[in-house]
């Protein structure tokens, strides 16, 4: 549960427990039930405030709640810009001999939000969501519930804003709450119609690739009843033809790979350090220089020029961004917001992706 963090002032206003007298002197009324609240800043305990003449109460606590809430849905309406991360639904079909996989997976932008509720009650949007691709996209927020999962098929696209519940020391002012969103917020998404056939395609393409198993079964199919063998037999004997033959493939002097003109990950020097499955934050700044904030194996936060460093790359960036490292060949960052904060302000474009290639298309 969330404890009582913030009380609203005989004027209306909302203030967080560090931002008010201690005790009584405090002034601030409980949200939901309007009883007088005091202030405590205790030793031990985290801060928070209690009730004056009463017993806390659980509707006292879901208002607490629901106050995080609003927090967090104003916090989306400051923002200058909503960037969202790919889109991805995997698609699973059974073959004969195991599963088999496609991933249809793009990259959406936010044109503008329309229908801002400020105040929606749990389980209602918060706005709507236009896209680039002409879509609209329902928008909630959950912050401090399980992180929400994709679901196939509903009938309108959902994208969810999570955070998981602050700590208390987030939430004894109103900025520590809103770094806490600005770290630990992101937008989880739950359906995106496939306006333009992307899952169409690589559904499409699932369904060759099951063909192809399947048509290379059939003459062994046909082989094991010519041998007249009985069907549970028959088909131990065709598993095992059937991985023999994908083994011989496998074994045979393959063609000398051709690499597709689009796969260039390996010409970028610290593509290899790379943290798995981490987004790359890429931007493009109105002087025309693009950089990339990447997560490496070891932890470290860098931002490294794109695609190639150039003279003066270490002199580039100020130390609010990041310190550079010339063994690194890229800027460590050391406080993430305010490196995000000075690269958004400088941007003509900013995009995020999980991979590398696609950062060759901006
Ligand atoms: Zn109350």
């Amino acid at each position: 549960m969330t404890e009582l963090f913030a009380g609203v002032t005989a004027e209306g206003e909302t203030r967080f427990i560090g931002e008010v007298a201690r005790g009584a002197a405090c002034g601030c009324f409980c949200p939901s039930c309007n009883s007088p609240l005091v202030a405590k800043h205790g030793e031990v305990n985290e801060w928070h405030f209690g009730h004056l003449a009463m017993q806390e109460r659980p509707e006292c606590e879901v208002g607490a709640h629901n106050l995080l809430r609003r927090l967090g849905v104003q916090y989306l309406h400051d923002l200058p810009q909503l960037i969202l991360p790919p889109y991805r639904q995997v698609l699973t079909r059974q073959g004969r001999f195991g599963q088999i996989h496609e991933v249809a997976e793009w990259q959406s932008e936010a044109v503008k939000v329309t229908d801002w509720n400020l105040a929606a009650a749990r389980g209602q949007p918060i706005g709507v969501l236009k896209l680039q691709d002409g879509s609209n996209v329902d928008m909630f927020i959950d912050i401090g519930n399980q992180r929400p999962s994709h679901q196939s098929h509903l009938s309108h696209g959902k994208i969810v804003f999570y955070c998981p519940l602050p700590d208390p020391e987030s939430l004894r002012t109103q900025d520590k709450a809103r770094e806490w969103l600005r770290y630990q917020g992101e937008f989880v998404w739950i359906y995106q119609p496939d306006v333009n056939g992307h899952v169409a395609s690589a559904n499409q393409r699932l369904i060759d690739r099951f063909q192809q198993m399947e048509g290379a079964l059939h003459p062994l199919e046909i082989r094991a009843v010519e041998r007249g063998m009985k069907l549970h037999h028959s088909r131990q004997w065709m598993g095992d033809a059937y991985l023999e033959r994908k083994q011989a493939q496998l074994e045979a002097p393959a063609a000398p790979a051709v690499q597709p003109a689009q796969q260039r990950g390996h010409e970028i020097p610290w593509a290899g350090q790379v943290k798995p499955m981490s987004m790359l934050f890429f931007w493009r700044l109105k002087s025309g220089e693009a950089w990339v904030m990447y997560d490496r194996i070891d932890h470290l936060r860098c931002i490294a020029p794109w695609p190639e460093t150039v003279e003066g790359w270490d002199e580039a960036l100020p130390e609010t961004v990041g310190f550079p490292d010339l063994t690194l060949a890229a800027y460590k960052v050391k406080d993430l917001a305010n490196a995000m904060i000075w690269m958004n302000a400088r941007a003509a474009t900013s995009r995020n992706t999980s991979n590398i290639e696609e950062l060759f298309r901006y």
